[in-house]
């Protein structure tokens, strides 16, 4: 394996790890900020209390801030498979991109190639399940949307990173077609399912995060058919990955 080249910078914002220590989940973000260099001043600030283990920026350059053992302060309150503390059990990655606030762009060749290859380093680390590599915005749906509908989920689950399974050819032609009562209630379980954390506040943000992840082309919020049909299919994506690992996890202890 060709060794992941990083760079060292220090951030004093991290914690303890509960004991037993368990790193299974990894979580995405943009930086949502003008510069790289804003970021990482930021990420590093002692007064700002936030962090996160490493940041990708534009150009393909990986930096290190916080020790895979250590807790990085990323996720804020979030809830994913109704579990809360998320910076407990997760590696975060930042991901230099304006944002929407600041001019969302577009995640240059040189930046995915990176973000792939640190991802990949991490998979063979630590037993992360595909269906717990996130977006922020997946943990944290009533406030975050990083890192946005320009991500691309497909290609890093092409690599093996996390799930993106294929679309139906039939599902564009359903796209803004509304769904009766009976199957909103079952796209709703669906969701729930895959493991979003919705609340009767937050039915509308937690389908955009869907969205903005599996259906990029248009994040209303509204479960038109098209939805439905894409949460059916994640759903059945994630149960099955679930018990590959659930197998996995069996033929280790016996
Ligand atoms: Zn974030």
């Amino acid at each position: 394996m060709i060794q992941l080249q990083t760079i060292g910078r220090f951030s004093p914002n991290h914690g303890a790890r509960p004991e037993p220590a368990r790193i299974d989940m990894l979580v995405l973000h943009y930086t949502g900020m003008k510069t790289a260099a804003a970021a990482l001043e930021r990420l590093c600030d002692p007064r700002a209390r936030v962090s996160a283990h490493y940041v990708v920026e534009e150009n393909g350059v990986i930096w290190r801030l916080v020790p895979e053992s250590r807790r990085a302060f990323h996720a804020g309150v979030c809830c994913w498979e109704g579990e809360s503390d998320l910076n407990a059990v997760s590696l975060g990655i930042e991901i230099v991109n304006p944002g929407h606030e600041w001019g969302y762009r577009a995640f240059p060749e040189a930046q995915m190639t990176a973000v792939e290859r640190l991802c990949r380093d991490i998979l063979s680390r630590h037993r992360i399940p595909p269906y717990r590599i996130v977006g922020h915005s997946d943990i944290a749906p009533d406030r975050k949307s990083d890192p946005g509908e320009l991500f691309e989920w497909r290609r890093l689950a092409e690599k093996g990173i996390g799930l993106w399974p294929s679309p139906a050819a039939e599902l564009t032609r359903r796209r803004g077609r509304g769904v009766g009562v009976v199957e909103r209630a079952a796209a709703l379980a669906d969701l729930a399912r895959i493991g979003y954390c919705v609340g009767a506040a937050t039915v509308q943000v937690a389908v955009a995060a869907f969205q903005r992840r599996f259906r990029p082309e248009r994040w209303d919020g509204l479960i038109d058919s098209e939805t439905r049909v894409r949460l059916k299919q994640v759903r059945e994506a994630v149960e099955a990955a679930r018990t590959e690992a659930e197998a996995a996890r069996r033929r280790r202890y016996n």
